[in-house]
């Protein structure tokens, strides 16, 4: 569908200028926003400055470089090189086209299903970008240069997300210093890339670019990678970016960058270090899109990177304006957003609704995937909370052999008391999927004893919660059976069953095939539990986890970045 023909078919105001809610933006808060008002009966007004609807989200920020991923993990066969050898490859000669293609098919199909939700819903458009002209009225300079509306609303909700952050005084040419926006319009792969911000979106374009065989450089200021993550996977991850020829420049400044007279870009750091490569990506913050809103009419004010603060129910300091999605900053994600554009507008109607869950999962979508939900091992031992680990790795399970995924691994943290889970952490492929099974558990208050009981088909990844459910009992169950832990006997089956550490192990031993074929019978699963310990899933010790706090990402998803182990990993 054309812009035309898209706007076209939305609903457009006619003789009306009052409305019950006017949303400002079509991201994704804008549209949850939207459509739980005219849900709730309430006449609703949505206005989207760009041509078309979807915002970062569609357009520039989600779905283009998740569909770029895709295309750069199959076309560079990255999933099939440990079967078929690093020379694998779908096509030889990948171009920018190649991986844009699919992306431009994604944001098509997406702006097709937002305008005909829109349109079912009966929600009015305007294309036009909006400012307040008092708390209660916006003034909209329409697209295409045909004048002004204005419109008054009883409610208005800001969803107009964030945008690219200026960085000093680097300008962003969008041929040689790219920032997010404009990553994606290079006309060819660079050979050679310096990736400015190991944040989550500089550590996905960073590694994508790795697949492909660009030598990229990655450099961020702060001495680890993804603070918020658990520094296992962080670890793993980073040890991973290294066998992929990416060179870590942690805890480095940035002093310049600069276009050089043959088009290269030379970066420096304040250590002294000089990297010159063909490009330069800058993924280092963005800044609530509050600057055109006039927001002083209303009675707002944004801080100095132009996010409006909002209490739980997405209200600002003026009762019936309520501020959604990146604008707010954290967690600044779209699926949080979109939550938050409901919540939002059925406080405003007076609908009841449940508030926003504590406990929500992030993916990043590098290569390889990571995805959490939940508390960090850091985290715990921050807060002085006793805890313990039950891992699993893909290379352990018949589907990771099947899919060729050798450096897959999840992870489960919880309570050894109560078996409660604490969270989930994953590195592989399908982690971004694989980790809501974990958060529908912890949501519904189960414990890790559901993993063990549970049956799973096979041969799939859900069988790593089962393994590493079993391997983590296990651990408890040696705590305990060495008097380390006060554990009640009930949360103790596998314990139940161990006997001696050589009964153990010759349990084990038959029992190794039995749980990998998914038929292990009663009796046979303590020894199973052991299995996990001793056959399958070898035990590490815990490492000695810092006491680092839990960090949080910035609103832009910039983290922090850290160094790892050193070594190549095969996949
Ligand atoms: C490269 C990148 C990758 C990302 N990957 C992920 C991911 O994998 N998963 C994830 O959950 N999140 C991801 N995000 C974050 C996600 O895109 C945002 O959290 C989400 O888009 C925020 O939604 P929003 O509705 O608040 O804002 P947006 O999607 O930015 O939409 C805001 C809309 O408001 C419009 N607007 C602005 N000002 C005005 C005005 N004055 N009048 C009218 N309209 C206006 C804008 O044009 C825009 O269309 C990524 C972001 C980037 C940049």
């Amino acid at each position: 569908m054309s812009i035309s023909q898209s706007r076209s078919q939305s609903h457009t105001p006619s003789d009306h200028s009052r409305y019950d809610v006017v949303v400002l933006g079509s991201g994704p808060a804008g549209q949850r926003a939207a459509i739980a008002s005219v849900k709730s009966g309430r006449r609703t007004l949505m206005i989207e400055k760009r041509s078309v609807v979807g915002g970062t989200c569609i357009n520039t920020g989600t779905i283009p470089s998740k569909s770029f991923r895709e295309a750069v993990v199959y076309l560079s066969g990255y999933r099939e090189h440990a079967i078929y050898g690093e020379s694998y490859a779908v096509k030889r000669e990948i171009t920018m086209d190649d991986l844009n293609a699919r992306a431009s098919y994604v944001m098509k199909c997406e702006r097709d299903i937002i305008q005909a939700q829109a349109y079912r819903n009966g929600i009015d458009m305007l294309y036009g970008a909006a400012s307040f002209v008092d708390p209660h009225t916006v003034m909209i300079c329409l697209a295409d240069d045909c004048g002004t509306r204005t419109i008054s609303a009883q409610t208005i909700v800001i969803a107009t997300g964030s945008e690219v952050a200026q960085v000093g005084d680097i300008e962003f040419d969008g041929e040689h210093i790219l920032n997010s926006d404009s990553i994606l319009t290079m006309s060819d792969i660079p050979r050679t890339l310096t990736v400015v911000g190991a944040g989550v979106i500089g550590i996905e374009y960073a590694s994508m670019f790795a697949a492909l065989g660009t030598r990229v450089t990655l450099v961020d200021a702060r001495p680890d990678l993804l603070s918020f993550v658990d520094r296992e996977i962080a670890d793993e991850l980073a040890h991973y970016l290294r066998s992929q020829w990416v060179t870590l420049r942690l805890g480095e400044e940035l002093t310049s960058c600069a276009v050089l007279p043959d088009g290269h870009v030379k970066t420096t750091l304040a250590s002294g270090k000089v990297i010159v490569t063909e490009k330069t990506l800058h993924a280092i913050g963005r800044n609530g899109a509050t600057a055109d809103l006039n927001l002083a009419a209303a009675g707002l004010e944004a801080d100095k990177r132009g996010k409006l603060t909002v209490n739980e129910h997405y209200q600002t300091a003026v009762p019936h304006i309520y501020a959604v999605g990146d604008v707010v900053g954290f967690p600044a994600l779209a699926s949080t957003s979109m939550a938050q554009g409901r919540i939002a507008a059925s406080h405003a109607a007076h609908v009841a609704f449940n508030p926003m869950p504590e406990v929500f999962p992030y993916g990043i979508y590098s290569v390889p995937e990571i995805s959490m939900v939940g508390r960090t091992e850091e985290d715990l031992t921050h807060a002085n909370v006793p805890y313990e680990v039950g891992k699993a790795y893909y290379r352990h399970v018949a589907r990771g052999q099947i899919i060729g995924d050798s450096v897959g691994m999840l992870k489960l943290i919880f309570c050894p008391k109560t078996h409660k889970i604490y969270g989930v952490h994953i590195i592989g492929e399908n982690a971004s999927e694989l980790v809501h099974t974990g958060q529908a558990v912890m949501a519904l208050g189960g414990t890790v004893d559901y993993f063990v009981d549970a049956v799973v088909n096979y041969p799939t990844l859900s069988e790593l919660y089962k393994i590493a459910a079993h391997n983590g009992l296990n651990r408890v169950a040696g705590a305990s059976a060495d008097g380390l832990a006060d554990l009640p006997a009930t949360k103790l089956a596998p314990v139940e069953k161990r006997e001696t550490a050589a009964a153990e192990k010759q349990a084990v031993d038959t029992a190794d095939t039995t749980e990998q074929h998914g038929a292990a019978t009663p009796k046979e699963q303590g020894a199973v539990a052991a299995t996990a310990t001793h056959g399958m899933a070898p035990v590490e010790e815990h490492e000695g986890a810092t006491a680092e706090e839990h960090g949080v990402p910035t609103a832009d998803l910039v983290g922090a970045a850290s160094g790892g182990r050193n070594g190549k990993k095969s996949r």
